[in-house]
């Protein structure tokens, strides 16, 4: 099946990485702690960057967080971690810029959204303000609309000119046309006011799948701006993996989105780096993009009545995951590699034999080994207490023969 065909974009630089244009579909993350908090932010810039974020926005909404901005760079530059930050404004972000250049230079992108940037005679003087600090600095923009914060004199605006139509459409079409149109409006405005076409990323956020579906239709359809997708307030767990995966694949498919974020929101203390992985997940399950090794598993039924076999799935996931940083650094195209964990004979040998190396386990009454496949071939057969740490080896043995050491870091 060949892959969709990305809609052409314009190519923007964020600090190194490029979003848009034939450039891989960037996956990108937000922190969530207090940006003042330096320590706390690094720590988890860190967290997101290493689990693969190639973007990490930090809220910036007050003096502290926009001070802190620059230190959180420093120590990041100090520590080898060149991610590009992104600062999310709202409300204050011309004063903030203003009063802390060396906030606006340490970021790689700036986030406005028109809908909050300033009421009435004041949004577009502190629109403007913003523009020229991103121009004078020689920052990216993201004009990122959320519906959540729609600029409501351009929503009243069309709800008039709607209801002068002989047949007017429907209020949530109005809704989602302003959306779009505040979008193309803001970018317009920015290059106005002088922000080069090659410097604006654009987003219209919001929290219903089918929305979303039809307002990044529309925008990709009237720009070649590149697009950030997400699906805004997605939730928790897996309402807001589905939510955002049904959301970003349908338009995936069509070619559309250059960069994505999944906006989920953490079990308490839960882990922030998630969004990250099912990002990567949704683009390499799509065969879009290759990150990390797959890992495919059988569901297990009522032929795998021990937990042997989701155990040892799990064991070979979070060891490819922790590998994985060092592997890529070492072993060039080692992201392609899949691993076959499966259940019993009944598609255990035949799924091991399509992937790189696979193991079938032996399901109930079944004999205790455990196939082990490589390339298609039986290479050994595995018994007893130890089958889970001998086959994680021959993962490693695997990895070490197949892909080709890289000397240098990329
Ligand atoms: S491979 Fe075996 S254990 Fe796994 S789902 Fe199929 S029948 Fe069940």
């Amino acid at each position: 099946m060949p892959l969709p065909v990305r809609r052409l974009s314009a190519s923007v630089r964020v600090g190194h990485v490029t979003v848009g244009g034939t450039a891989p579909i960037v996956v990108q993350s937000m922190t969530n702690t207090d940006t003042a908090d330096v320590t706390a932010t690094v720590a988890q810039v860190k967290e997101l960057a290493r689990a693969g974020s190639e973007l990490v926005r930090v809220t910036v909404n007050e003096k502290a967080a926009a001070a802190a901005v620059p230190r959180i760079r420093e120590q990041l530059d100090r520590q080898g971690l060149a991610v590009p930050l992104v600062g999310d404004f709202h409300f204050n972000g011309h004063k903030l810029l203003a009063e802390e250049p060396a906030c606006a230079e340490a970021l790689a992108k700036l986030r406005i959204n028109p809908g909050n940037v300033g009421r009435g005679s004041k949004r577009d003087p502190q629109f403007a303000e913003m523009i020229e600090i991103a121009c004078r600095h020689g920052k990216a923009v993201r004009i990122g609309v959320n519906w959540g914060s729609l600029d409501q004199d351009l929503l009243t605006r069309l709800m008039d000119e709607n209801s002068r139509r002989t047949a007017p459409w429907d209020a949530m079409d109005v809704v989602r046309e302003a959306t779009v149109i505040s979008a193309l409006e803001g970018a317009a405005r920015a290059e106005a006011l002088g922000l080069g076409h090659d410097r604006i990323i654009l987003s219209a956020k919001v929290s219903g799948v089918q929305d979303l579906v039809s307002i990044y239709r529309k925008l990709a359809a009237r720009c070649d701006y590149p697009l950030h997708l997400g699906l805004t307030e997605a939730g928790m767990g897996s309402k807001g993996i589905v939510a955002s995966t049904a959301a970003m694949a349908v338009l995936l498919q069509e070619g559309i989105g250059d960069t994505v974020r999944m906006s989920l929101t953490p079990d308490p203390g839960g882990d922030r780096t998630r969004e990250v992985i099912v990002a990567q997940e949704l683009l390499q399950t799509m065969g879009l993009r290759a990150f990390t090794p797959m890992v495919i598993a059988c569901p297990g039924c009522g032929r795998t009545t021990s937990t042997t076999f989701q155990e040892l799935a799990q064991q070979i996931q979070s060891h490819i995951r922790a590998r994985m940083p060092d592997w890529k650094r070492a072993h060039a195209g080692v992201e392609d590699m899949t691993v076959a964990v499966m259940g019993c004979v009944v598609n255990g040998p035949g799924e091991s034999k399509h992937a790189n190396i696979g193991i079938s386990l032996p399901g109930t009454g079944e004999r205790p080994v455990a196939p082990v496949y490589e390339d298609g071939e039986k290479t050994v057969t595995l018994k007893g207490e130890r089958i889970a740490e001998e086959f994680q080896d021959l993962v490693e043995a695997y990895v070490a023969r197949h892909y080709a050491r890289r000397e240098t870091q990329p």
